[in-house]
C-alpha cells in the first residue's frame, strides 16, 4: 500500500512549493488507491510561529487535500506532532541505540571549537566537523554526561567510499562519503535534529513514498545512511524542481504572490490555484491544462515530473483564474466578487445583474473595475466613437436615433432588458434600421466605451430610467 506524508513545518504562510509538495504527495497516494498523512515538523523552536498551524489546517481544508491520518485524525501510528513525539523519548531512544551500535556518539564540543572546522574534499574547503569526540572513551563520556556537560548526539558517517542513492525524478545520484558531515542527530537541548526526527518518523509510520522539494536532495545520502544503520527499507524518493519567479530566481516572499494565502489575498479562485500548482513542474498528456482534483487524481504520474525549474507563470495563473470564474456558480462567483463591487460601485446599483456581466469577462476580481467604472460616472468620450462599421453607424444616424429614443425611452412603463429590447427592435423596424445601429450609438452614449459588459439593453436596465436618459441628453448636445 502506498503511503504518503506530508510534513510541513509551522513556521508561517503555506509557500507554493509546499502547497505543491503536499498536492503531489496527496496525488501519488489516492491515484494508487493509498494513503495521505499530514505529520507537523515542529522541532525546530526557533522557527515555530503558532498561528501557522491554523494556516496549514486551513489549507488542507481549502485545497481539499484532506489527509486520512494527521493529528486530528488518528490512524495508529501517532502522535502525528513531531514535539509531542519528543515527549515519550522517541527520538531518544533511537539515537542510543545507534550510540550502543558505533553507529552515532556524544559530542561535547563548544561552539567555539566548533568554529572554523573545515575539511577539504576534492579541493574544496566544506565545514565539517573533525570527529573529535569519537574518540573519547565510554569512561570519558559518562563521566562528562554525569557531570551535566552538554552534548550533542552525532552520527558517524564513512570517510571513504561512496554513497548512491535514487530519486525518481533526479536518478542515481552518487556522492563521496566524505562529503558527508557528522549530522547531529539529537541537539543540545534535547529535540531531534530535522534530518533524524524526520527519518525515524518515515519509517514508524510506514511511508512508502517521500515527496519533497529539491532542496533536500543534498542531505537525502545522509537519510540513507540512517537507514541503513537501523536495517530498514530506504523510501521511494521524489525530490521536485525548484520553482522560479519569472526572472528565473526561487519564489520567494519578496514576489509577492509566493504563499498560498498571498494568492487568495489577491482575489484568485482556490481551485485554480490548485490547478496552477499541479502544472509546476508536471504536466499530463496533451493541451489540456484545466483539470479538476480529481481529474488530477487520475492523471497524475509522477513518473512525469520534471527535473528543470518550474516557472511561476503569473499570465497563466490569471488565464486559469478566468477560466474558473466563467465556470463557477453564479451565486459563488456573486459571493466572491461582492466585495469588489461594493468597492468599486455606487450602493444603489444592482450589483447581482452586474456581477453576472462581468462574470465571463474577468480574469481576476480586480480586473471588474475597468469593466464596470463607468456605471459611477461616463468618463469623457469622443463623438467619433459613434461612428462604428459593423453596425452601419456613422454620426449623423447616432445623433439621430440617440435624439430620437429618448420620448419613446420616457414613455416606457417597465425597464427591463427584455421590454428594452423589444422596444427598441420595434423601433429600429419602423425607421428601417438595423438594429446594431439602434443599440450601438445607445451604448456608448451611456457608457463612454466601445466595449462594455453587456449591450446598450443591459446597460439601461441596471443604470435606470433616469440615469439613462440623463446620459443620453448629454451626450447629443
Ligand atoms: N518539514 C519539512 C519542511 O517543511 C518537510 C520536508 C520533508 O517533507 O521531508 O520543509
Amino acid at each position: 500500500l502506498v503511503k504518503t506524508r506530508f510534513a510541513p513545518s509551522p513556521t508561517g504562510r503555506m509557500h507554493v512549493g509546499n502547497l505543491r509538495t503536499a498536492l503531489y504527495s496527496y496525488l501519488i497516494a489516492k491515484h494508487e488507491g493509498g494513503k495521505f498523512m499530514l505529520r507537523i515538523e515542529d522541532t525546530d523552536q526557533e522557527r515555530f510561529v503558532p498561528e501557522a498551524l491554523d494556516i496549514i489546517y486551513q489549507t488542507m481544508k481549502d485545497t481539499g487535500l484532506v489527509h486520512d491520518e494527521g493529528p486530528d485524525k488518528d490512524g495508529g501510528v501517532g502522535p502525528y506532532v513531531q514535539s509531542e513525539r519528543c515527549q515519550s523519548g522517541l527520538y531518544l531512544k533511537y539515537a542510543k541505540q545507534l550510540v550502543e551500535q558505533g553507529d552515532a556518539y556524544y559530542c561535547f564540543c563548544t561552539k567555539e571549537r566548533l568554529e572554523g572546522l573545515k575539511r577539504t574534499v576534492a579541493g574544496k574547503e566544506i565545514s565539517a566537523y573533525d570527529k573529535h569526540c569519537l574518540h573519547l572513551s565510554k569512561e570519558e563520556v559518562q563521566a562528562k554526561l554525569d557531570a551535566g556537560e552538554p552534548y550533542v548526539i552525532r552520527f558517524n558517517m564513512p570517510l571513504e567510499g561512496t554513497t548512491t542513492f535514487h530519486d525518481e525524478i533526479y536518478g542515481d545520484i552518487t556522492v563521496n562519503n566524505e562529503e558527508l558531515d557528522d549530522l547531529i542527530l539529537i541537539k543540545s537541548d534535547g529535540y531531534p535534529t530535522y534530518n533524524f526526527a524526520n527519518v525515524i518518523d518515515d519509517h514508524l509510520m510506514g511511508i512508502t513514498h517521500v515527496v519533497r522539494g529539491n532542496e533536500y536532495l543534498s542531505s537525502t545520502p545522509k537519510y540513507n545512511r540512517i537507514y541503513e544503520a537501523f536495517g530498514w527499507d530506504i523510501p521511494v524518493y521524489i525530490h521536485c524542481p525548484l520553482i522560479t519567479n519569472e526572472e528565473g530566481q526561487k519564489l520567494s516572499k519578496r514576489s509577492g504572490h509566493s504563499s498560498f494565502e498571498d494568492l487568495l489575498d489577491q482575489g484568485f479562485v482556490k481551485e485554480a490555484i490548485v490547478n496552477f500548482v499541479a502544472f509546476l513542474g508536471w504536466s499530463p498528456a496533451g493541451d489540456r491544462e484545466i483539470y479538476s482534483l480529481e481529474e488530477l487524481v487520475d492523471v497524475f504520474d509522477y513518473h512525469h515530473i520534471n527535473k528543470s525549474p518550474a516557472v511561476f507563470d503569473m499570465t497563466k495563473l490569471k488565464w486559469m483564474n478566468g477560466e474558473y470564474l466563467k465556470a463557477m456558480d453564479a451565486g459563488l462567483f456573486y459571493e466572491m466578487a461582492e466585495p469588489y463591487l461594493k468597492k468599486y460601485l455606487k450602493a444603489d446599483l444592482d450589483l447581482a445583474k452586474i456581477a453576472e456581466m462581468v462574470k465571463t469577462r474577468i480574469q481576476i476580481l480586480p480586473d471588474i473595475e475597468e469593466q464596470v467604472d463607468f456605471f459611477n460616472e461616463v468618463p469623457d468620450y469622443d463623438v467619433e466613437m459613434y461612428v462604428h462599421k459593423k453596425s452601419k453607424s456613422t454620426k449623423e444616424t447616432s445623433l439621430a436615433v440617440l435624439t430620437e429614443v429618448v420620448p419613446l425611452l420616457t414613455g416606457m412603463q417597465e425597464f427591463d432588458g427584455d421590454t428594452l429590447f423589444e422596444t427598441l427592435k420595434a423601433f429600429a423596424a419602423d425607421h428601417e434600421y438595423k438594429v446594431n445601429t439602434v443599440m450601438w450609438p445607445i451604448r456608448t452614449a451611456v457608457s463612454g466605451k466601445a466595449a462594455t459588459p453587456a449591450g446598450a439593453t443591459g446597460l439601461l436596465e441596471v443604470l435606470g430610467k433616469e440615469e439613462s436618459l440623463a446620459r443620453i441628453h448629454a451626450a447629443i448636445e
